[in-house]
């Protein structure tokens, strides 16, 4: 007679075994349990926002197939195309038709194009201290290209955190996003450049590839 295996594999503990069992259990018994009509309203009016299924899926314990059978059921078009929603770019104020995922990532202002978002950059250079951070760092990037080859994976840090002190001694520059990173959680990460010395070693390097380095840069 075969002996019935109620054991994992894994040499888990009996103890742990049922705890699992128990807990696929509860997940089983939470996906069959059936939604309340004020929550599937909720649903509905959440996913005419910009909730994502998978949010809603998470929260009640069902799959994403449960939620979608909830919005067919309502009459609700969840293909990519029909999900456009229409906002006002914030420059020329046009309507603009996006995506609900990119409204989503690009949450506080839209565009029509990367024409516009300039232009409104430009413009809000000085009222909006976020931008002017990102315009800080490029400046530091154009200052950092007249002593070293910047190659566009290369990071410029700025030691006191402030993107707009862009005083020499304050940049750095890191080979990449994962030097960069490291040096932020305080290993010992050196960087290839230094502000403190900006020719330092690396000056005939500079000078010899100056020719080169430039016409990458332009590219
Ligand atoms: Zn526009
Ligand atoms: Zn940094």
């Amino acid at each position: 007679m075969r002996r019935k295996v109620t054991y994992d594999r894994n040499n888990k503990s009996r103890e742990e075994v049922l705890a699992a069992r128990k807990r696929n259990e509860e997940i089983r018994l939470k996906r069959k349990s059936r939604l309340t009509e004020e929550q599937k309203r909720e649903i509905i009016e959440g996913y005419n926002g910009l909730d994502t299924v998978i949010h809603f899926a998470n929260k009640y314990g069902k799959s994403r197939q449960g939620i979608y059978k909830v919005l067919w059921k309502a009459g609700i078009d969840t293909s990519k195309q029909n999900s456009r929603r229409k906002s006002i770019c914030e420059n020329c104020k046009k309507e603009v038709f996006k995506v609900k995922s990119q409204l989503r990532r690009y949450y506080k202002h839209h565009f029509c194009d990367y024409r516009c978002y300039y232009q409104w950059l430009n413009r809000n250079e000085k009222e909006n201290p976020l931008i002017m951070s990102r315009y800080g760092s490029m400046k530091a990037r154009t200052l950092v290209r007249q002593y070293f080859c910047l190659l566009r994976k290369n990071i410029v840090h700025h030691e006191n955190r402030n993107q707009n002190d862009n005083r020499l001694e304050n940049l750095r520059v890191f080979r990449d996003v994962g030097d960069h990173v490291r040096y932020h959680r305080d290993y010992d990460v050196e960087p290839i450049w230094d502000g403190r010395d900006p020719y330092g070693r690396r000056k005939k390097l500079h000078d010899r590839k100056r020719k080169v380095c430039l016409k990458r840069n332009l590219e």
